[in-house]
């Protein structure tokens, strides 16, 4: 959203040489963002990394502003004068902070309406406005050069703006059908099994060929049908690398449009020669990029693969095993309580179902009644549990949980072996042994707790037909030392507590 403006200002205003100060202030605006980033990577600081954020963004905008100023400020500061064309190209004020109400207007709407759970959708939404917005300005570039200062002497665009353009329209277009079709999945909207065209990888080869030889045809005669075939293609390659990809794999896909998002507004900005642009585009890029890998290695993907599509696919078109009727035992939340009481280590995975009962604030309370009976109380979190990366840590620390006493998957996996009690709360897929055992499994590769290990295991969940995220039947269910808590998280919890407290 903040790109899209950044652009529109940019974009409507025009550009000349940029003056020294406002480079100062487009490098402190970049230095806010690192800090920004910085903040963000822990729950402690993530208030202060937007706040680092925000007045980021703000100086960029009124220095962008300020640098190129609006077509009404121009002509009253030149009184009767007859003003350059390519002012009389830019917008006015009041258009600018229209559009700037409007957006923000809508941003703040959402903001607060908008439910946790329905956070990785947003995400992919917000992506795909930034990949269009990177797309149009690529378009106002081509359809008005000089607006834009990327005329040469010969009347034809510079051959490196046009690279830019061609670039950034690309990575726009692709960033914009790919991120629709991720809200889709992630919205529900669309089945999130994969869709397999027969020979893809040969289709997506292809069709980036086709991109590369359109790319060279519009730097060479910057005509209007090269450009307009390489943003179709880039808009259907965008949408085809994207359909094979289901079950578990979706948090690395969000990631991966998060950094070609970042990509394309740094191409864009170089488009508009705005050294703001290019240096958040390129942090936004190159830390999508960093997530992307650190998920890959996190879900045992190739990173390669995921950049080319349809990893782990011909394994999702296989999986989705049918239920088995295999026994299996329930308890209630006062068994549930008097087992937790007598342990002495009980290690918490919690995972989306915490985040749609909302049901942190109730868990933690529970850790504390059992850290008051001598339990130690420990939390698993897998890097991809819930919808979105560092989702359940987010939840715990709302909820105040100490961070000591939680865990990354690698530094706890070993723990099992000597817990008494595996607490399952609204996890599946990442407790699931498929991942470790069946190669047919969407999510097989992907590194997963060892509940098995522990002494006890419950699992809270609403009813035996709930399937994960990545849809497959879980033999954690029916294990001898499992116990199935049928109930909404938040409700059996309070029930454990009210038991405890007893
Ligand atoms: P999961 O596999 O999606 O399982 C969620 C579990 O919560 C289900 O067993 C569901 O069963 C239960 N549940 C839902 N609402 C509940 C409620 N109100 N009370 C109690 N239980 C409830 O969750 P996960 O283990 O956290 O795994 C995450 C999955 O999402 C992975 O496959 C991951 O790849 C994928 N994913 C992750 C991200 C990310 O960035 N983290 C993004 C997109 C996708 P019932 O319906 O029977 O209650």
């Amino acid at each position: 959203m903040n790109f899209a403006l950044l652009s529109a200002a940019a974009a409507a205003t025009g550009h000349s040489a940029t003056p020294a100060w406002a480079m100062l202030a487009y490098l402190a605006s970049g230095v806010l963002f690192i800090l920004a980033l910085r903040g963000l990577s822990s729950p402690g600081t993530s208030r202060a990394g937007n706040r680092h954020g925000m007045i980021g963004m703000a100086i960029a905008v009124v220095t962008t502003l300020v640098v190129h100023p609006p077509m009404t400020t121009e002509l009253l500061k030149c009184g009767g004068c007859v003003p350059d064309p390519q002012v009389l190209d830019r917008l006015g004020l009041a258009e600018i902070l229209a559009a700037i109400a409007i957006g923000g207007g809508i941003g703040w709407v959402i903001a607060r309406r908008i439910k946790m759970t329905d956070m990785p959708q947003l995400v992919a939404a917000f992506h795909s406005l930034v990949g269009l917005a990177a797309v149009l300005v690529g378009w106002a570039a081509y359809l008005n050069p000089e607006a834009f200062g990327i005329v040469g002497p010969d009347g034809m665009i510079h051959g490196a703006s046009k690279i830019e353009m061609a670039l950034g329209i690309a990575i726009g277009a692709i960033t914009f059908s790919g991120s629709v079709i991720a809200f889709l999945k992630l919205a529900g909207k669309m089945s999130g099994a994969p869709i397999l065209l027969p020979a893809r990888h040969a289709i997506n080869l292809v069709l980036l060929l086709a991109i590369a030889f359109f790319t060279f045809g519009f730097w060479h005669s910057q005509s209007l049908v090269d450009i307009a075939l390489l943003t179709a293609l880039s808009f259907l390659i965008g949408f085809l690398l994207i359909i094979p990809i289901g079950g578990a794999d979706m948090p690395v896909v969000v990631s991966m449009l998060n950094s070609y998002s970042g990509w394309a507004a740094a191409a864009m900005g170089f488009t508009l020669h705005n050294t703001a642009m290019i240096i958040t585009g390129a942090l936004v890029g190159s830390s999508g990029a960093i997530l992307s890998y650190i998920m890959c290695k996190a879900m045992n993907r190739g990173f390669l693969s995921v950049i080319a599509g349809g990893f782990g696919a011909e394994a999702s078109a296989a999986g989705g095993a049918a239920k088995e009727q295999r026994p299996w035992k329930r308890g209630s939340a006062e068994d549930a309580a008097y087992m937790l009481g007598e342990a002495e280590k009980v290690i918490i995975i919690p995972g989306y179902g915490m985040a749609v009962s909302q049901a942190q604030h109730a868990l933690r309370e529970m850790a504390d009644l059992l850290k008051e009976k001598g339990v130690e109380v420990k939390y698993a979190i897998h890097p991809v549990a819930g919808r979105m990366p560092g989702h359940m840590n987010v939840l715990l620390a709302e909820a105040q949980v100490p961070y000591d006493e939680v865990f990354e998957l690698e530094d706890i996996n070993s723990e099992f072996a000597t817990a008494d009690v595996a607490f399952i709360i609204g996890a599946n897929d990442v407790v699931n042994p498929a991942a470790k055992t069946d190669k047919s499994s969407p999510i097989y590769g992907m590194p997963v707790f060892d509940v098995d290990k522990a002494k006890q295991v419950f699992f809270i969940k609403r009813s035996m037909g709930g399937v994960g995220y990545a849809g497959v039947d879980n033999d954690v269910f029916y294990m001898d030392q499992t116990m199935m808590l049928l109930a909404d998280a938040k409700k059996m919890v309070e029930d454990i507590n009210k038991a405890l407290a007893h």
